[in-house]
């Protein structure tokens, strides 16, 4: 009996251990990494080091929703919440493994080579679902383009445009917008 506890637990620590590494992988914070492992922070720290061979960051999680509303962050939140949304309801998974799963399309969406920091990091991807599930984000249909885009969830969305169909001047209309645009809607489509 003594002996298949022993066992069990570690193969749930090594299962804690693969999860945080691969979160670490896709850029987690620390804050991240303790949310969601059983982890001490000892060893996550640790962990961290000998895969990045850094210590990680401090400094706090992001806590505003005003980040994934401004324009360009905008365009990547949504395609993130696109692919979550997708696989929690096709793929059969959920919590971190859903966001770990949708992460790592993301950054195949975009094209993202691992030498530049992508837009939207796995940090803020988990963040998003965090706000989504509080209902203080929501995803909403964009009157023009049909495209699924992240919206506050307290605004009247009653003929939305989307980032995309109404561009600000200043963001200008480039070649990798109109690029991802036209991904976005094909993946919500
Ligand atoms: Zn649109």
């Amino acid at each position: 009996m003594e002996k298949t506890n022993i066992k069990k637990s570690l193969v749930a620590e090594s299962e804690q251990i693969q999860l945080a590494i691969q979160m670490i992988k896709l850029g987690a914070r620390l804050q991240l990494l303790e949310s969601q492992t059983n982890l001490s922070r000892e060893r996550l720290i640790k962990l961290y080091k000998e895969l990045k061979g850094v210590s990680p960051p401090k400094g706090m999680l992001p806590f505003s929703t005003d980040w994934f509303l401004t324009w360009q962050p905008n365009i990547h939140s949504s395609i993130f919440l696109n692919i979550y949304d997708y696989l929690v309801k096709y793929a059969g998974v959920k919590d971190i493994t859903a966001i770990i799963k949708a992460y790592s399309l993301y950054l195949q969406q975009i094209g993202h080579d691992s030498d530049a920091e992508p837009v939207l990091s796995m940090t803020r991807a988990w963040t998003l679902v965090r706000f989504v599930d509080s209902k203080m984000l929501k995803m909403h249909g964009c009157s023009c383009c049909g495209g699924k885009f992240v919206v506050n969830a307290y605004d009247l969305n009653q003929g939305y445009y989307c980032n995309l169909c109404h561009i600000p001047s200043r963001a200008g209309k480039t070649k990798k917008a109109k690029e991802l645009a036209y991904k976005l809607v094909s993946i919500a489509a």
